[in-house]
């Protein structure tokens, strides 16, 4: 989950670090709990529920659940859903890729981290779309150290996006997180090399390419007021992890292995 903005200088203590590092590990656990339930047929409501009952199984709370009124515990973000999906009576159907957006909280202080998953055979430009998002995040974490810029996490991100021909999302961005969820500053997806705020040690970040295949726009569902879809109805890709900013490279808190190990016994 993100925002469009919020407050500054923003670094977190080593006791700080180790206690986002436990919500970033509990989100990554749950992402891999969800991770066995998706398949073809399963609910987005179902879905959320797995997810609410592990991370309070583990003495946390459901980040997002009533976060400025978001009725679940989950983003569920399904083909042109960018981000943001209330989770729903929907089925997945094979071929459907889907954006699993978590959060925590835990001792005062908050996890937040995404995976778009594919229900069973996706076609192969989708299988592109996702490879080249999550590439896109790993480059912009590699920018996460001491002394860089903001712009520098971006440019790598836009940078790999635009290669391929894919379109960054611009009205919603990453953002430092500790005891909010949404911190200054903010991490966009887009932007130029050595501009923006400068990254410090201690800073710690989520960095969140949302990426659509098609063009960059987007619209809110007025209805719901949260779904964020795409204008041209294309797909979105979403990929999130949590950052502490590092002297010589970012410590990673949240990770995917988790569900990339369920993922690959699958298959
Ligand atoms: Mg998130
Ligand atoms: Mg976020």
């Amino acid at each position: 989950m993100h925002r469009f903005f919020i407050r500054m200088d923003n670094i977190k203590t080593d006791e700080e670090i180790e206690i986002l590092r436990e919500n970033a590990l509990l989100v990554s656990r749950t992402l891999a709990e969800v991770a066995k339930h998706v398949e073809q047929g399963v609910s987005t409501l179902e879905l959320d529920k797995v997810a609410e009952q592990f991370i309070r199984d583990h003495g946390a709370e459901p980040g997002f659940l009533g976060y400025e009124g978001f009725p679940n515990s989950l983003c569920i973000s399904v083909n042109n859903v960018v981000v943001h999906g209330i989770p729903s009576g929907y089925r997945l159907q094979e071929g459907d890729i889907v954006s699993v957006d978590c959060g925590t909280k835990m001792k005062g202080y908050y996890g937040d981290s995404a995976y778009t998953f594919a229900v069973g055979r996706i076609s192969p430009e989708a299988e592109m779309l996702l490879k080249v998002t999550k590439e896109s995040l790993y480059k912009g974490i590699t920018q996460a150290v001491h002394g860089n810029r903001i712009g520098d996490i971006s440019n790598a991100i836009q940078s790999q996006v635009e290669r391929s021909g894919y379109s960054v999302v611009r009205e919603m961005v990453g953002h430092a997180i500790g005891r909010k969820m949404h911190e200054r500053p903010d991490v966009p997806n887009y932007g130029r090399r050595g501009q923006g705020p400068k990254l410090l040690s201690g800073m710690v970040i989520c960095i969140e390419p949302m990426i659509n295949i098609g063009k960059k726009e987007i619209y809110h569902d007025r209805r719901d007021g949260w779904t964020v879809r795409t204008v041209d109805g294309s797909l979105s890709a979403h990929y999130e992890l949590t950052v502490a900013v590092g002297r010589d490279k970012a410590d990673v808190l949240s990770t995917f292995e988790f569900v990339e190990k369920v993922l690959n016994n699958k298959n």
